[in-house]
């Protein structure tokens, strides 16, 4: 069993490792008990491949916002198929309209309060998921490049916020190594992908936009703002940060 002496000498290992051994790696640590987040964006297909090639059956957390582009429904339904996923969907308590009406956002396609919308349709049904799956270990799909609050991540960090591992097996993968994956092994990418659209998440043009050549990965998420993340990733759920 997993000790915390031994998580440093496991994230120095992991730097070199293929992703895929590190998936083999928490399945073997974890067993039942690992779970998966995935927002199927962009390039969500490479790790949920990975994974149920190691465990066919692990559950995979999947957040409905309210709020997100018909074509991710349509990309997690046919990886859904194809991959034989075992997708559990945790939704908003709150009704999309109501909720707009609630917090006098006149504009659906942006959204003026970004940190109450986050926490209260992104990070309280992921919290909900993960209080009631309780994994022990949590597989999740960040990368180094993605963005500048990613670049120190280890493989393998406590989150005292859903008390497991985050294990992260894509954390040093380039672009090109996920674009090479998905070619080789005949996956597709999220359909937005070729309109212009990096990184994936909510419909309103304030939370994604398109990207333009030499703009960051992330550049399209919450442009013109300073936040970078929803909140799932934080270990801690520090509401300034949302
Ligand atoms: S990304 Fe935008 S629409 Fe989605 S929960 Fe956050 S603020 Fe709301």
């Amino acid at each position: 069993m997993l000790t915390e002496t031994d998580v440093p000498a496991l994230n120095s290992l992991f730097e070199k490792s293929h992703p895929l051994d590190v998936v083999k790696w928490a399945y073997a640590e974890y067993g039942e008990d690992l779970v998966m987040s995935s927002s199927f964006g962009a390039d969500s297909a490479v790790l949920l491949h990975m994974a149920t090639r190691v465990y066919p059956n692990i559950r995979i957390i999947m957040v409905d916002t309210g709020y997100l582009f018909p074509e991710t429904w349509q990309f997690m339904e046919e990886l859904r198929k194809r991959l034989n996923l075992n997708v559990w969907v945790y939704r908003t308590r709150q009704d999309p309209i109501a909720y707009l009406q609630s917090k006098g956002e006149k504009d659906p396609q942006y959204r003026e309060d970004i940190a109450c919308c986050c926490a209260t349709n992104q990070n309280e049904p992921f919290d909900r998921a993960m209080r009631d799956l309780a994994p022990k270990g949590w597989l999740r799909g960040i990368r180094r490049r993605q963005a500048e609050t990613r670049a120190n991540r280890q493989f393998i960090e406590y989150s005292p916020r859903y008390r497991c591992h985050a294990i992260s097996p894509l954390l040093n993968w380039t672009g090109r190594e996920i674009h090479q994956y998905l070619k080789e092994n005949d996956l597709p990418y999220h359909p937005l992908r070729d309109k212009g659209y990096l990184s994936i998440g909510c419909n309103p043009l304030s939370c994604t936009r398109p990207i333009s050549a030499g703009e960051d990965e992330r550049a399209g998420r919450w442009s013109g703002s300073s936040k970078i993340e929803c909140g799932i990733n934080l270990t801690s759920l520090d509401s300034s940060q949302l």
